[in-house]
Formats: structure tokens, sequence, C-alpha cells
């Protein structure tokens, strides 16, 4: 292999890298909380590699850098040391519907990316990339080229066209003048694909390759059989000519590749991306609503959100990094810590609890797990007065106990439970008088419309 040789591509890679590393050195001489890098990561960080992406399949190796790039950048920010990296990136590039944090998998958007070009190849017949590239491989179908199989060099095309298979699994064709679409080989039915459906008809038409102009007339189909059938055969013809005969005649325009992703049949990015990024995820019941759109401020949905992870820095997960400790909850002093005793079943946190479920005379038992917890305060919410202020109500109690928490645990100050019950309820009010800007709130109006 000839060592040196640097193809242009990575050259221009490494440039999105330089400019990705150059934006971070200049946010991160300012203190940002997760939250707030979570918003960078996903609206300035992204939109970076997102052009070149939408002209050349990203290199594996880019990924790799370009991951551990935003991956120190949300959990470590601008600390010096090394942070633990409290949720696998894998799981934090999922949609936050499926439990993740929405950041970008650079991988399937790249994909998504290229199998636009897919769409566009098989759709522009007139456009001059199209003819370069037609010319230079040979035409598979009506639709695209054939695989490229050369081993040798950079191809681009190779790797967007590895990815027709892809495309065409979520396509049909929607037949126009009928002249890009064969009627055997191509999927222009609602039933599915003829040759598949009818082989055995199939065996016996001749030109199997015919489009769907060469076999209509307005009065009917026309196929010409290699020989003439036998009477078992004729029900069967008959079955098939049923299905067929549904077609209900060409129209002006060229044949398009409809993608089934879109009710209109255009290919989406940002629908492709979802499709691909939904598979093997298994989330119905993750409480993605209570945890986003809550009218909490950002860096407390975060951290709601490493809670229903069991991923919050109680002694548990510390010890788990490697640390020796002796366990003990900094509240109760009762038994050792970990993140569900600490939020739910914490005597002590059971106070903040009860403020509000005896207001509303709640029967309640907690649930194992907060993820359960923030689905079952929904519930029980449906009699609340405001759902959108009773929907807050955990963020302000967790918010109230982990400050709590740190004070004991780094600070050694110890407040007692009346104080850590008001600034609870202060929390809580504070932010229903951002949530509701115009009119001030006091503690007792937000106490009685909950
Ligand atoms: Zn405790």
């Amino acid at each position: 292999m000839p060592l040196g040789a640097k193809s242009k591509s990575i050259d221009i890679w490494n440039s999105v890298i330089e400019k990705c590393e150059k934006k971070l050195a200049k946010w991160k001489s300012q203190y940002l909380s997760k939250g707030g890098r979570l918003t960078l990561i996903n609206s300035v960080l992204d939109a970076l590699p997102t052009y070149m992406m939408s002209l050349f399949p990203i290199p594996p190796g880019v990924i790799k850098r370009l991951d551990r790039i935003r991956r120190n950048f949300l959990w470590q920010g601008n600390k010096e040391k090394k942070s633990f990296h409290l949720v696998k990136w894998e799981e934090v590039m999922t949609s936050k519907e499926n439990g993740g944090l929405g950041i970008k998998n650079l991988k399937l958007q790249s994909k998504a990316l290229s199998m636009k070009w897919l769409w566009k190849y098989a759709n522009n017949n007139q456009m001059l990339w199209r003819e370069v590239i037609g010319a230079k491989y040979e035409k598979e179908d009506n639709w695209i080229t054939k695989e490229v199989t050369t081993p040798y060099g950079v191809s681009l095309w190779r790797s967007i066209r590895s990815l027709w298979n892809e495309v065409k699994s979520n396509s049909k064709a929607k037949v126009m003048d009928g002249n890009k679409t064969r009627f055997w080989k191509d999927i222009w039915h609602e039933k599915g694909n003829m040759e598949d459906l009818f082989p055995d008809i199939y065996n016996l038409i001749m030109f199997q390759q015919s489009t769907i102009e060469d076999l209509w007339s307005p009065q009917g189909w026309n196929f010409i059989f290699r020989r003439n059938l036998n009477d078992w055969e004729i029900v069967r013809v008959a079955e098939f000519l049923n299905i067929v005969n549904t077609f209900t005649g060409l129209q002006p325009g060229e044949d398009k590749l409809w993608w089934t992703g879109d009710d209109k049949g255009v290919f989406k990015v940002n629908k492709s991306y979802k499709l691909m990024d939904q598979t093997d995820q298994q989330c119905s019941r993750w409480p993605w609503k209570q945890i986003w759109k809550s009218r909490i401020p950002h860096k407390v949905s975060f951290f709601v959100w490493s809670m229903a992870k069991e991923a919050v820095l109680t002694q548990d997960n510390v010890m788990k990094k490697g640390r020796t400790l002796c366990s003990r909850c900094f509240l109760c002093g009762e038994t050792s810590e970990t993140v569900n005793h600490l939020f739910l079943h914490c005597k002590y946190t059971h106070h903040l609890w009860r403020i509000f479920l005896s207001l509303k005379g709640i029967s309640w038992t907690m649930p194992r797990k907060v993820a359960e917890a923030l689905l079952c305060w929904e519930e029980a919410g449906v009699h609340a007065k405001d759902r959108g202020r009773w929907r807050i109500i955990p963020g302000a109690i967790w918010w109230a106990v982990w400050k709590e928490r740190n004070s004991r645990c780094f600070k050694s100050i110890e407040n007692n439970v009346q104080k850590v019950k008001l600034n609870c309820i202060l929390l809580l009010v504070f932010w229903c008088n951002q949530l509701y800007s115009n009119d001030t709130v006091s503690i007792i109006d937000v106490l009685d419309s909950i």
C-alpha cells in the first residue's frame, strides 16, 4: 500500500474535526451545566459535520474522533480532570422517547443522508451528477446502477450504492407513464412483487423484463404466453388477472420511487433516521414526557434523566466506578445509599412526598424505581387542578433532596427536615413562576392549584 497517499476526503474531514474542537475550546472557558452542554451538542456541534455528510459518507475513524469530542464535552465540560461517563454512549445517542438524550448517531445520520442520494438517483433523470454516475457504472435496472465491485480506491458511489437494498425495502414504484417500472420485477402493486406472488405464471410469460408501458394498453393487459394454457392453469391465470386488473391506467409524468416512510412518498432524512433509530429499542414505558416536557430547568431535567437511568453519583454508583466506600445514606443513616433509596424510599425523603400526597389525600405506594415513580405520579395527577404544576413536583423534591445530600456529603452542613421541606416548596413556586410569567403566584396559590 502506498504510504503517505492521503485521500482528499480525509483532509476535508480533518477540517471538520478542527472546527468542532475550536468551538469547544471557546465554550470550555465558561461554566455550563450538563443540560446546557447537551443543548450545544444537539444544536451546534451536530450541525458542523452534517453539511459534509450530506456530500460524503463519514469514515468510521472520523465518527470515532467526533464521538470522543462530543462525549468528553458532555460529561466533562470545562473541568480539567476526567469525569465519570455515567451512561453508555450508545444509549445517550438514542432518542429521548427511547430513553436517550437524542444526541445524533453520526453513523445513522450519515447513512440516512447517503440514502437520500439513492432516492434522488432513482427519481431525477435529468440531473448532471446522475448522468455522470449512470455513464460510469452500468445500470442494474431503471432505478439504480449495478453494484460497484471494484476492490481498489475509495469509491464514493460504492459506499452509497451499498445502501440500495435498505432504500428499496422501504419503497415502491408509483406508476405514471409506466416507462420505468417493470411489471414483474418492481413492486408497484399493493399486493407486492408479481414475480414472487405468481412464480408459476411468470414462468409461462414471454418478455419477463417488460415495463408496464410495454404491457398496458387502454384495452387492458397484453401478456404473451410461451404456449397454450392447460385447463388447470386457467383458474390461476384468472386469479392473477383479477389482481392486476385493479390497475387504473397510465398517467402523464415519469414513474417515481415512492418512499413508504412518508405520506407523500418523498424520502426524508429525519424520518429515515428515526426509523433506523427505533429498531431494537423497546422502551414503551419510559417516562420521557415527564422528564423532558416538564417545565423544570434544563439542568434538572438532565438530572432526573440520570436518576431514571440510575446513573446519579450516589455512593453505590461511585463504588461501581471502583472506589471503596462505607456506604450510608446521608439523610437517614440507616441503610446504604442507592439512587432508589435516596430519592424514593428514604424515610427522610418520605416527608417531602407527604406534603403533596396529604394535600390531595392520595394513598400512595412508592414504586421500586424512579422511572416507574414518574409514570405513577403522572397517573396520580389526573385530579390535579393544574397538571403542569403537578408534573413539576417530583423534580422539586429530588432537587431539594440532592442539594441537602450534597451539603451533608461535601460541606458537613445538616439542615433539619423542615428547612428542606421549605426549600422544596420554594423551588416549586419559583419554577411555577417561570412557567406562568405574566402573573406572579404565591406559595398559597401554587399549593392551592395542584
Ligand atoms: Zn435514607
